[in-house]
């Protein structure tokens, strides 16, 4: 199943992709797509439902984030050899964790903000995990079954913020809007291999990164075990698996957004989002 919410931002609805590739609502049957509602076998259920009778939305909806209620969103940081290497960053024994705030997520085709003074706003496509139950020190073998699906992330930086100043990541990296999510949250079974899937970021239609998830160093089952055994995971948690090479900071010169550019970017099977950078007004 792919799983939508659309509607203007904090006031989405639940909704699906038909087999169609239409849009459909989904309000009669659930509140929203957060919570006790993402539990993979509720979600199995909903997924027997005959689409054909619910009613049909134009694609011309706004779409936002798929998951409601995310009250963590975590990040893994160098998970692709190929881009540490490319930041002079030396690989980690285990995954790096660290956090983002959930504030900063929007729908996959939202504008990017830039900071006002920003010269460093830069971009990482990336597959995002969607807890779907209770995870609490799980093992690997166990730890598929508490994912409620799959997402396309940005996880967008100011790199100034991130890097130059003092303290941790998560101040240049969760600025409103850099946290893009969607269009879809994919059901596991919709995915032959997490770890085969092609992820790519384009910016004004020239190709800046150009992966495979099967250059992981740790895969969504470690990660998600990992996470577990130092913190709790709920329902509508999101953890973002790290990015491959191609980032701004890492080129040489480093190349970062420029206002009025187009970022695009996807993953095989999990859609494409696509964003206008912007100058933020406050
Ligand atoms: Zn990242």
């Amino acid at each position: 199943m792919k799983i939508i919410r659309h509607g203007a931002p904090g006031a989405e609805k639940p909704g699906l992709v038909d087999s169609d590739g239409r849009y459909r609502d989904l309000s009669g049957q659930v509140e929203d797509f957060a919570g006790a509602v993402l539990d993979p076998d509720r979600l199995a259920r909903l997924a027997n439902l005959q689409t054909a009778n619910l009613p049909l939305i134009g694609k011309n909806v706004r779409l936002g984030p798929p998951v409601g209620g995310v009250a963590q969103l975590l990040c893994i940081g160098l998970n692709y050899s190929d881009h540490a290497a490319e930041i002079g960053m030396a690989l980690p024994n285990e995954p790096v964790i660290f956090m983002k705030s959930p504030h900063a997520l929007s729908g996959p085709n939202d504008p990017i903000l830039m900071p006002p003074g920003s010269e460093k706003t830069d971009w990482e496509v990336e597959l995002a995990i969607v807890i779907g139950r209770h995870a609490d020190n799980v093992n690997r073998a166990d730890a598929l079954k508490h994912v409620a699906g799959f997402s396309v992330f940005n996880d967008v930086s100011e790199r100034a913020w991130q890097l130059e100043g003092t303290g941790q990541w998560t101040k240049g990296k969760s600025y409103k809007s850099f946290a893009p999510l969607g269009p879809w949250l994919v059901t596991p079974d919709e995915i032959a291999d997490p770890q085969n899937l092609k992820i790519w970021l384009a910016v004004d239609g020239t190709r800046m990164q150009d992966g495979s998830t099967k250059t992981m160093i740790f895969d969504v089952g470690y990660i998600v075990s990992f996470v577990s055994k130092h913190m709790t995971l709920m329902p509508g948690d999101v953890i973002a698996t790290g990015t491959p090479p191609g980032v701004g900071g890492g080129k040489k010169p480093p190349r970062f957004l420029k206002v009025g550019e187009t970022v695009t970017l996807g993953i095989e099977g999990q859609g494409e989002q696509k964003h206008l950078v912007e100058r933020a007004k406050n």
